[in-house]
């Protein structure tokens, strides 16, 4: 058990077995590529990849650099990028009114390099730096875009304030919880979560040397691995003699964003409440986000076949012979008839078979499972690809004429004569316990356009499965309705009737936002999600520990990358 916390505890940490860190290599590997490319007289690899997102492209693009034959299988028969995903005019169809807009589907904001340093580093390599511009996760000044201003919403048991007035504990006594039957109302949700993590986030403390650093998360990993973060935060307060910590569980979970992660891992949450908060910067790209994967698909383009979805995969069986070796076959069919809705014509079903020396599968294990294999992984990959638990998300977005959010009191009550609640502000967001939960502004202007796309409900866990039971039609009255709760039936007047809205949970090819551990699944399950079988390797979010963001599909790929390489290298030695 004390090896496992220590490769955990160095995983989360990405330093290698002396406790160096990883990165620069990584790093190197993105700019430059593989060290040891195939010389003269290697034979090269037929690699198959499945799946054309972040992780399967750029684990391609490396092994194509070093010498290798890759292809790409991709399920989609039109576009790359998986959980990356812009609702963008395409092919002429634009999905708001005014064609200039834009908004993202799935991931949506970058964290800088001193957090996510290999995402940055691939946009550099992919040319891209010139469209990175700041996400505002807090909302900015209008006219001076250095000063975060705090105006955007809390909503809460019927009540609501500003977020500054909020933290600053400046509202009426009886108001300052939010409604909320917590023993000390003058204390934030922020502080009480940052009070109940103080003890665990000690012992990882980043200025703490490497070597203690290890020992401190084996230590929070031994100590809280089977823990939710649900029961580790009423350990805590009750522990501290608080009568109703269940009220302050409800509190810090509904302002914190974290109701929906109460009843997974602590573990997860820790890692990102240490690393992520609000100090850190974001970007995103200025006309969106797809253009990472589409700038990455160039490099691998003549190698991707699309409408292949992978329904079984063979290995260590007569069918998976290539060249006349040992290896893998695939079996694909491609997308079906009828779409999301939306019956497509002259769609015949056709399915294909594809062998290669070696495998990459970098599709999420929720969707691996809808695949057979054969013969079946071994155990514990088994239960890995049964049992990794995916969480759910849901996005509505709702287009606008003008961004009343950003006026000022004068501006709000000459177009709408109605009591003030815009904010003055570029981006941030309002959090609300409605179904909306969350509601994000634009950080930017769209040049040429007077109006915007809001993010008016994102969700995740029940309250994501709760709008996956409304058709989509139909979420674009309930989350315009929600938004009018906080901002007042005025604003109605501006909504343009066009919105788009995207259920991960109910997304063919992604069933889920992410893998989220279950309390006890990072040691149970993790140690066994990247190892191979045999010629089949594993890449994507899943098998890093950043899960659910695109920093940790690309340390799978490039992890995969060499692992493969080093497979391939190694067994031409031994044939040699
Ligand atoms: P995927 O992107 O899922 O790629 C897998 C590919 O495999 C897909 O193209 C899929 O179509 C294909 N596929 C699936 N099944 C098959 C099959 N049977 N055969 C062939 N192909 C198949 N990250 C951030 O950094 N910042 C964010 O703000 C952020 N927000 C997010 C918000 C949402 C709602 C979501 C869903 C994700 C978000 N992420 C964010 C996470 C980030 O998008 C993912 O971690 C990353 O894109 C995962 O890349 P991947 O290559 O591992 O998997």
């Amino acid at each position: 058990m004390s090896d496992i916390l220590t490769r955990l505890a160095r995983e989360i940490l990405m330093v290698d077995e002396n406790n160096a860190s990883l990165i620069p290599e990584y790093d190197r590997i993105l700019r430059q590529g593989l060290d040891s490319r195939l010389c003269d007289g290697d034979e090269p690899r037929d690699i198959l990849i499945i799946g054309a997102g972040i992780s399967g492209m750029l684990a391609g693009r490396i092994l194509k650099d070093a010498g290798h034959r890759i292809t790409i299988l991709e399920a989609n028969d039109d576009r790359v990028g998986g959980r990356v995903k812009t609702f963008h005019p395409q092919g002429g169809n634009s999905p708001f009114r005014d064609a200039a807009q834009y908004a993202e589907a799935g991931a949506m904001r970058i964290p800088d390099a001193s957090v996510h340093p290999l995402v940055n580093t691939l946009m550099s390599v992919l040319d891209l730096d010139r469209l990175k511009q700041v996400f505002y996760n807090v909302d900015v000044a209008r006219d001076d875009q250095t000063t975060k201003t705090y105006r955007t919403w809390l909503k809460a048991n019927g009540l609501q304030a500003r977020r500054c007035a909020y933290d600053d504990g400046t509202l009426p006594p009886e108001e300052r919880s939010l409604g909320f039957p917590i023993p000390d109302s003058a204390c934030t949700a922020s502080h009480l979560l940052d009070l109940a993590l103080e003890k665990p986030k000690s012992w990882v403390d980043q200025e703490l040397p490497i070597e203690q650093q290890v020992e401190g998360w084996e230590r929070v990993i031994q100590s809280y691995g089977g823990h939710s973060m649900g029961s580790y935060l009423r350990e805590f307060f009750s522990d501290q003699g608080t009568t109703d910590a269940q009220a302050i569980i409800d509190y810090i979970g509904t302002l914190q964003n974290l109701t929906s992660r109460m009843a997974l891992s602590f573990i997860q949450s820790f890692i990102e409440t240490t690393y992520i908060n609000d100090t850190v910067v974001y970007h995103e790209l200025a006309g969106g986000n797809w253009q990472i994967p589409e700038a990455l698909k160039a490099s691998v383009a003549g190698d991707i076949v699309m409408d292949a979805r992978v329904i079984e995969i063979l290995w260590q069986c007569d069918k998976a012979q290539h060249r006349g070796r040992p290896g893998v076959c695939v079996r694909t069919i491609n997308e079906p008839v009828v779409k999301r809705g939306t019956v497509r014509p002259n769609r015949i079903r056709m399915e294909r078979e594809f062998t290669a020396d070696l495998l990459i599968c970098t599709i999420p294990f929720s969707a691996l499972r809808f695949v057979r294999v054969t013969p079946a992984f071994s155990y514990w990959k088994h239960r890995a690809v049964i049992e990794l638990h995916y969480d759910s998300a849901t996005k509505v977005l709702l287009e606008f004429s003008e961004r009343f959010w950003e006026w000022g009191p004068e501006e709000w009550v000459a177009r709408l004569g109605d009591e003030y609640r815009g904010h003055r502000a570029l981006g941030g967001g309002s959090i609300t316990d409605s179904p909306n939960r969350f509601i994000y502004f634009p950080s930017h202007r769209v040049e040429g356009s007077s109006g915007g796309v809001v993010l008016a409900s994102y969700t995740w866990a029940d309250d994501a499965n709760r709008w996956d039971s409304i058709p989509e039609d139909d979420r674009y009255g309930f989350a315009l309705k929600g938004l009018t709760e906080i901002y007042g039936k005025g604003i109605k007047r501006f909504f343009t009737g066009a919105g788009k809205t995207e259920s991960w949970m109910q997304n063919f090819y992604s069933f889920g936002e992410a893998a989220i551990f279950a309390p006890g699944q990072l040691t149970e399950l993790h140690p066994h999600i990247a190892t191979p079988e045999g010629p089949i390797h594993f890449a994507g979010e899943h098998t890093s520990l950043k899960h659910a963001w695109i920093e940790g599909a690309i340390e799978s790929a490039i992890r995969v990358a060499i692992e493969v390489h080093g497979h391939v290298t190694l067994k031409q030695g031994e044939e040699g």
